[in-house]
């Protein structure tokens, strides 16, 4: 009786281990399940963000800019981020840009976030003795930055690129009043122009120098681009002085869009600023 009880003891013992190691390969297999389809899961919100693009509204606005894609995470992280609330903190009476702009305009085109006139090589804003090429100039209604707290209706940016990637930018400001003929010139492509489509513009050399202010004062500081990936060491340069637009001109480039396509002004964080 004694030997059947431990034999049985010893079966019932083993079924259970069995069982258990069953039920253990079960559990692995389906923690293995698990771990496969959240790796699937995450991919596919990975690829989702990858596909997903950065705007101006909802969900992809400036402030989640950084979340969009994780090559954006200057946008919250920068400490020298553009634009800014531009106030003089140091007077070094800066010299005149030496901007020798000598071409005129290849094509334009309506991004989707701006409208981009490309220009032809062979513009240069000289720096420090180094070639920084005009590439393109672009508007953003309202303005990006403001001076001494004021925000303008229009601001272009003319953006500079030495080959080896540095980059500077000019910003011009457009306060509304009359028409600006260079930019009558250019609006005229935007009604039948496409998302993503380019176009000739047939702007001349001496209407590209044309939407540079007469009286050249600026200041210069040290920022980022405004949108995405907001990579910093930009040299920026923003002129004192302002053309006009008319309101029309405003209006037709905000209907393009219907939503401003401008990033809020970032924290100076103490940044110097001269003029
Ligand atoms: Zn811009």
């Amino acid at each position: 009786m004694k030997q059947i009880l431990k034999y049985s003891t010893i079966a019932v013992t083993l079924l259970m281990l069995t069982t258990t190691s069953q039920a253990n390969e079960t559990k692995e297999v389906d923690v293995t399940k698990k771990e496969t389809a959240t790796k699937v899961e995450k991919k596919e919100a990975h690829e989702a963000h990858a596909h997903k693009h950065w705007g101006y509204m909802g969900d992809v606005s400036p402030k989640h800019w950084s979340e969009v894609k994780k090559e954006f995470n200057m946008c919250s992280e920068g400490k020298q981020q553009s634009p800014i609330n531009v106030v003089a903190s140091k007077d070094i009476e800066l010299k005149p840009l030496d901007l020798q702009y000598k071409t005129g305009s290849e094509t334009i085109i309506n991004n989707g976030h701006t409208v981009q006139v490309n220009v032809k090589d062979g513009s240069v804003l000289k720096i420090d003795g180094a070639d920084y090429k005009l590439k393109q100039f672009h508007f953003h209604v309202p303005s990006e930055n403001n001076i001494n707290g004021e925000a303008y209706p229009l601001e272009a940016h003319f953006v500079h690129a030495t080959d080896d990637g540095k980059l500077a930018v000019v910003a011009v400001m457009f306060e509304e009043g009359e028409e600006n003929p260079v930019l009558a010139k250019a609006w005229k492509k935007l009604p039948s122009l496409k998302v993503g489509e380019a176009t000739k513009c047939g702007l001349t050399t001496e209407e590209v120098q044309a939407l540079m202010p007469k009286n050249k004062d600026y200041y210069k500081f040290n920022g980022s681009l405004t949108t995405p990936p907001c990579s910093e060491g930009v040299k920026w340069h923003v002129y004192k002085n302002a053309l006009t637009a008319s309101k029309e001109q405003i209006n037709t480039f905000f209907n393009l869009f219907s939503f401003p396509n401008n990033r809020p002004v970032q924290d100076t964080n103490n940044r110097e600023i001269d003029e």
